[in-house]
């Protein structure tokens, strides 16, 4: 499709981050909506609506151009929490990505997903016994400790196992490691230690032979659009981990940088820059090379959001379209039963629309502000507050784009029991169903029950 600047359009078409994702990442025919090539309009008549859709070749995409943007100085794991479905997963595994995981459950995902245990990190504030008893046995790579009683359960699990496991130590970072505008740390966490009692952690885990300390880990933040927040972050990261090779004589083996690599939600946001990114990590790595405490380390980051994002959107097919007291409603199959983090109530601090565009009206670019909500009994169900739409009719679709992280899984698929929506993974321009809609009131499964 052709992109006209927002700026220079004389009409009020769709929202110009959604016209940006539309020509980066889909695409259209005869004004509708096409995810690799197939229109939504075939996807939801074969998979029903409403209905996630990803493009893989999109995600694998995004994972390499980081991988070849961190050459030599970071490998790239993937934070399955962001999008757990176990073929989005395997397709990062097989492009070459380790798996970030936070919780037993997502052990068994990771494992669906084809990833070797030693690929596998575990973190997460509070773990339970059984979580960790199978996270041992598996032996995976390694399993972040972020308070006291997990280092000594662990060291008991393994102990009990006759094994060793392997343990990094999450940081929470002091308020030192703020600078200027780049604040990070300081705070009161649940997440992991605060760096101020760091020898107090070392000593009680120096003090457990079932544990060993390969690692140290630090994530302060989700969506950064900033490269120099990012990298001052990492830079931060990388002083700590020398700092407890020297207080231990020992080098930490892997240093975990964490995840938070942000992607565009609202017009006005901007990208990432991964050209500055990029030099960054290549300044970052010069200094570890001539650092003895760092050379031999691997570093990694565990991205989630910015991997699979853009690759997905959530069609919601209109059921009717009202005016009450001049006020526009698109009411759609779909929201926040399926999409929470779109209608604002995820931890957004201000509530902003995600770019939503008519689906199958692309090409009508006479556009007017309408509430777009979904079918439940509660106004939480707002999807769209002043989203530029065309004239809409029942049978159309609205595509919310930028829907492939915290999506589905991040949802209160319960509430009002609607059924859950069916997946569908597109690569190379076949559409492949990885999740089957379910039916009414369709019970939650725990793997691990
Ligand atoms: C959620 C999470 C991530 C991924 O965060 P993104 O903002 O999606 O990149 C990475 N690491 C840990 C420990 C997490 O909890």
């Amino acid at each position: 499709m052709s992109v006209v600047p927002f700026a220079s359009r004389s009409d009020s078409g769709p929202p110009a981050l959604a016209e940006a994702v539309i020509a980066e990442n889909f695409g259209a025919r005869d004004g509708v909506l096409t995810v690799g090539g197939i229109t939504v309009t075939d996807l939801t008549a074969a998979h029903g609506s409403p209905l996630y859709v990803y493009d893989g070749d999109v995600i694998v995409r995004r994972y390499r151009a980081l991988v070849d943007a961190l050459a030599g100085f970071a490998d790239v794991y993937y934070s399955i929490k962001a999008n757990p479905n176990p073929a989005v997963a395997r397709l990062l595994v097989d492009a070459g990505a380790g798996l970030e995981i936070a919780s037993g459950a997502e052990l068994l995902l990771a494992e669906a997903a084809g990833a070797q245990p030693a690929n596998i990190l575990f973190a997460g504030p509070g773990k339970g016994e059984r979580e960790l008893d199978l996270a041992i046995a598996r032996g995976i790579g390694e399993i972040h400790l972020e308070c006291f009683e997990e280092i000594e359960m662990v060291a008991a699990l393994a102990a009990a196992q006759g094994r060793i496991a392997n343990i990094a130590i999450r940081i929470n970072p002091s308020a030192a490691a703020q600078g200027g505008a780049m604040r990070m740390g300081g705070k009161p966490a649940a997440f992991g230690f605060d760096e101020e009692i760091i020898d107090d952690v070392l000593a009680a885990i120096a003090a457990k032979p079932s544990l060993h300390l390969s690692g140290l880990h630090l994530f302060a933040g989700t969506q950064i659009l900033d490269a120099e927040v990012l990298l001052y972050q990492w830079n931060y990261g990388l002083k700590l981990a020398a700092e407890v090779g020297r207080k231990t004589g020992c080098p930490v083996a892997r240093i975990d940088l964490g995840g938070g690599l942000g992607i565009p939600y609202h017009d006005g946001d901007k990208t990432l820059d991964l050209t500055a990114v990029a030099a960054g990590a290549r300044r970052l790595d010069q200094e570890r090379r001539t650092n003895p405490w760092l050379v031999g380390a691997q570093i990694l980051i565990e991205p989630g959001r910015y991997l699979t994002g853009p690759a997905g959107v959530y069609l919601s097919t209109v059921r009717a379209v009202k005016t009450s007291r001049g006020q526009r409603f698109v009411i759609g199959d779909g929201g926040i039963h399926h999409h929470l983090a779109a209608s604002g109530n995820l931890g957004q601090v201000i509530k902003r629309d995600y770019p939503i565009v008519a689906a199958t009206r692309l090409s009508d670019r006479s556009c007017a502000p309408a509430t777009v909500v979904g079918p439940l009994c509660t106004p939480l169900d707002t999807l769209g507050r002043q989203t530029a739409l065309p004239d809409m009719a029942s049978g159309d679709v609205v595509a919310i784009l930028q829907s492939g992280a915290y999506g589905l899984s991040a949802s209160p698929v319960g509430f009002l029991s609607h059924p859950m929506p069916a997946e569908v993974l597109v690569r190379g321009g076949e559409a492949t169903l990885i999740r089957a809609a379910g039916d009414f009131g369709a019970p939650l499964v725990n793997p691990l029950s």
